[in-house]
């Protein structure tokens, strides 16, 4: 077995992360460490986030680039739900995302089943209680386009975290759209995708 060090010091842990500008060392021999990748994509309807096909076909169907297998998603979406997902290589990038601990938002735009009710808004700014959640949702904010079009901010992940606060107020998402995560906006056609951005990056490291 060979001594291997990340900036001097050695590791002994095999899934140590390292970053493409920490020096890595063999048996004292540099090696080479290979640039992580981000990604942006606009999730159409219809696929799943996960790495393998399911009831529907997997999101990195539509990604033609080498070696898929070791990206992942910052926050997966729904079958049924579209809009911007970060695909990465890069785990502690993707934590400063989804862990709710990081407060980085995510713009929602919701189509409801029903008009909106006056008081929604002050209630998700509160938090709600879901079922099978130790503590209520984190301040979100809710804007209203028209009585049945809402965008709503959130900082957490929770499993069907939008389609269960509208459901514990008594309405029902039929459309789920996410526009934004953190300062970066969907702007690419649904299907497509492209690299981030250094400075786009640069915001969640
Ligand atoms: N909340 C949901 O209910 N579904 C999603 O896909 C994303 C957030």
């Amino acid at each position: 077995m060979g001594n291997v060090s990340v900036n001097g010091e050695v590791i002994t842990i095999e899934s140590t992360q390292v970053h493409e500008n920490n020096t890595v060392l063999l048996n004292g021999v540099k090696l080479i460490t290979r640039a992580f990748r981000y990604l942006l994509m606009h999730k159409p309807v219809d696929t799943v986030c996960s790495n393998v096909d399911q009831a529907y076909p997997s999101l990195f169907t539509l990604l033609e680039i080498e070696n898929k297998s070791e990206l992942h998603i910052a926050g997966r979406l729904d079958a049924d739900t579209t809009g911007l997902v970060l695909i990465t290589d890069d785990g502690r990038w993707s934590f400063n995302i989804t862990l709710p601990e990081m407060q980085c938002s995510k713009v929602y735009r919701v189509g409801l089943s029903r008009d909106i009710q006056e008081d929604v808004a002050l209630k998700f700014e509160q938090g709600v209680q879901l079922q099978g959640e130790t503590g209520l949702t984190l301040p979100a904010k809710l804007d209203t386009i028209s009585p049945r079009e809402v965008l709503l901010t959130i900082t957490e992940g929770k499993y069907h975290q939008v389609k269960r606060m509208f459901a514990k107020v008594g309405n029902r998402v039929v459309k789920l759209h996410r526009e934004k995560i953190g300062q970066i906006s969907l702007d690419v056609e649904v299907g497509q995708w492209r690299y981030l951005t250094d400075a786009e990056i640069a915001l969640f490291r």
